[in-house]
């Protein structure tokens, strides 16, 4: 389940601690077969065609888009890959009552999503059972007599969807021999978003520490606390987290393969965190017998290794009491449910009013069971043709890149012909994976969601464990289909396109190639290219972390990707928050090269056309509009904040105007001239692939 690493194109918000309402609402919606609404690939109702598209492509191809589309009150941002995710989400809904309790002809898998989905937008035995969901749990974290006794405990608290408690753990790809999987620990234990809210000092960072210690204090409330008693409870918990944020690597610091590449034996972990008793913790997880383990944060280990015997075993009681009634509210009554929508909604990413029940509820359901939602997804919105065609165009964007390294000026033969090997080995995945996932030994029931989702979380944790040991499948998916996105997995050495992001308007049959190759074009151009960005490069064709550069090539490289992070590094997000051009420079070079392989794959399959204007709108100008509008958006400040942390991506304007200001096929479209904004002198271009 872990992955190391795994690179999307856009990585919605999807933030699973988030929550919303009692909100039950008229759904006046007709019970017929639904359909996804269809829109266009290029809109130019979308478009604000006052904007000079030389001075600004994004808003002249999305100015009327921002206009038309305010951020919906129940959402954080809003953007065309957040409505289509949200059409999905009516779909999905549709094909989920038509699978519920009563419903005739229900096969294995339709049972299980159809009772989960009953069970929870059952808000009133949710609202009955309230915190008696969790009493075991709670009652097994009462009985802990010592801290050595933690191991065995923590082993037997899974949070939903299968994360793990105090620290991440799992099964990863071993970095040295990407055929096998092994055991591996991670940095974790945190309630805030990321490693930095509790190191920042800016006011921002202290406020929201604030914030965060009274949502832990409410918790605690809510399970029976008195006000005095929790708040001191949660100071203490802001205190324990923050001296493991502080022994946490970075973000920046985790896009060095390197740093995270640490295998030990077993012997070796227990010298390094010898206070908690991993053998005993293995042993209740039912690990297969294992003789290496990684452990991507050391100095992390070494932290909660000081701080179970420094801190009072009370404490430890508090922390793990709060985690999990945190990590369950989502599934409880309305007034946890409304605690978790207060801050990490509301509070951390701006919401203004919960999501309705169904609309949470199909995702945990996605969540949950996505491989066997997914089947009933597919079914209805993937046909064997536009799995073709995908492929199509994959070819296309494959062979550019053949071309293009083996084009490149500033390479050595010797470099390039490890490039040529290391693209002929990528795996392409298309739609859905070709063996579904089993979830016989899951058992889900319609009228208990709160045991729906711990049974889930250990279904995925013994999944997970169980493949240690064992060959690595390359058949399996990171995503469920229905997922609006794609990603590229360096380990794996593939890249995947579930059916979710094949839909109108990002990829459209109906449509001319130019906006299709603009816009789907370059997000398969951009997973291919991630195979050969900062980070990805570092691994070789087989997925193992092994370098394959000359120094001399790799130095120029590197040299070139500067140009990147310092161009995005100018660039404001909101107030004086800058683009961290360090955190998000993968993703930079991944849309840059993403685009300059979708117009040459695209210049390929039109070879044989005569292409004309269309809506007064050249080819070109419509690969490029096309492409702009892959990422039209409206965004919140308070998740602009959020984003500035924790998001490897620059926000949309950028993602847009950032890489057409690299390309001259782009000025050439548009005829601008040299002195306009949109156009960099040639020996400012940014160059990588
Ligand atoms: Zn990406």
């Amino acid at each position: 389940m872990k992955r190391m690493f795994a690179f999307c194109i856009c990585l919605l918000s999807l933030v699973v601690v988030s929550s919303a309402t009692a909100q039950t609402g008229s759904d006046n919606h007709a019970k017929q077969e639904p359909a996804l609404p269809y829109i266009p690939s290029l809109d130019v109702t979308a478009m604000d065609k006052s904007v000079d598209p030389c001075v600004d492509l994004y808003h002249y191809s999305c100015g009327d888009w921002q206009k038309k589309n305010p951020i919906p009150p129940d959402q954080t941002s809003w953007s065309v890959y957040g409505k289509l995710y949200q059409d999905n989400l009516f779909f999905l809904r549709s094909i989920l009552e038509q699978s519920g309790p009563g419903m005739p002809q229900r096969d294995a898998v339709t049972q299980k999503i159809g009772d989960f989905y009953a069970s929870c937008m059952d808000e009133t035995t949710a609202d009955k059972r309230s915190v008696a969901a969790i009493q075991p749990q709670l009652d097994a974290i009462a009985a802990l007599k010592s801290a050595h006794d933690m191991a065995p405990l923590v082993a037997r608290l899974p949070l939903p969807f299968g994360r793990t408690i105090l620290f991440v753990a799992g099964s990863t790809q071993d970095p040295d021999n990407s055929e096998q999987e092994i055991a591996d620990l991670d940095q974790g234990g945190l309630g805030l978003p990321d490693r930095d809210y509790y190191t920042k000092d800016d006011a921002k960072s202290k406020e929201t520490r604030e914030r965060y210690v009274q949502h832990v204090q409410k918790i605690f409330e809510l399970l029976g606390d008195s006000p005095q008693a929790a708040k001191q409870n949660a100071e203490i918990i802001l205190r324990m987290e923050t001296a493991l944020a502080k022994a946490s690597w970075t973000r920046v610091e985790r896009r060095d393969p390197y740093k995270l590449k640490n295998k030990m034996k077993l012997a070796d972990l227990i010298q390094l965190a010898p206070n908690f008793d991993w053998e005993t913790y293995y042993r209740a997880l039912q690990y297969p017998k294992f003789e290496i383990l990684n452990v991507d944060a050391p100095a992390f280990y070494k932290q909660l290794n000081a701080e179970l015997t420094s801190e009072p075993l009370e404490n430890w009681k508090n922390y793990l009491r709060f985690h999990v009634a945190d990590q369950y509210s989502p599934f409880l009554s309305a007034n946890f449910v409304q605690e978790n929508f207060e801050f990490y909604r509301k509070y951390l990413r701006g919401a203004k009013q919960m999501q309705p029940r169904w609309k949470r509820c199909v995702q945990f359901t996605d969540y949950n069971l996505g491989e066997a939602l997914g089947q009933a997804y597919v079914r209805r919105v993937f046909s064997p043709e536009l799995k073709a065609s995908t492929l199509d165009m994959v070819n296309r964007v494959e062979a550019a890149m053949g071309q293009r390294i083996r084009q490149l000026d500033w390479m050595s033969p010797e470099t390039k012909q490890q490039a040529l090997a290391k693209l002929a080995a990528i795996r392409n995945k298309i739609g859905y994976p070709d063996k579904w996932r089993d979830y016989s030994s899951l058992k889900i029931v319609h009228d208990d969601l709160a045991g729906n989702i711990l049974r889930g979380a250990e279904f995925e944790q013994h999944r997970d464990v169980n493949k240690i040991g064992k060959p690595v499948d390359h058949g399996e998916w990171d995503i469920s289909p229905a997922t609006v996105d794609a990603y590229y997995n360096p380990q794996m050495n593939d890249i995947n396109f579930p059916a979710g992001v094949l839909q109108p308007p990002l990829y459209d049959p109906k449509m001319d190639d130019a906006p299709n190759y603009g816009d789907t074009g370059g997000t398969i151009g951009h997973e291919l290219t991630h195979g050969f960005d900062d980070q990805g490069s570092q691994f070789d064709s087989k997925g193992n972390l092994k370098n394959w550069w000359t120094k001399d090539d790799r130095e120029k490289f590197d040299a070139r990707t500067k140009c990147v992070a310092d161009q995005y590094s100018q660039y404001v997000m909101v107030d004086d928050i800058h683009i961290n051009g360090e955190l998000t420079l993968g993703e930079n070079v991944a849309d840059l090269g993403g685009e300059i392989l979708a117009f040459m794959a695209w210049k390929d399959a039109t070879k044989d056309k005569t292409l004309h204007p269309i809506d007064d709108l050249t080819p070109e100008q419509r690969f490029f509009i096309g492409f702009a509008q892959w990422d039209c958006a409206n965004m919140r400040d308070e998740d602009l904040r959020v984003r500035a942390v924790t998001d490897p991506h620059s926000t949309a304007q950028y993602r847009i105007n950032g890489v057409v200001v690299n390309m001259p096929e782009f000025s050439r479209a548009f005829s601008c001239k040299a002195s306009q904004p949109m156009v960099k002198a040639s020996d400012k271009v940014c160059k990588v692939w």
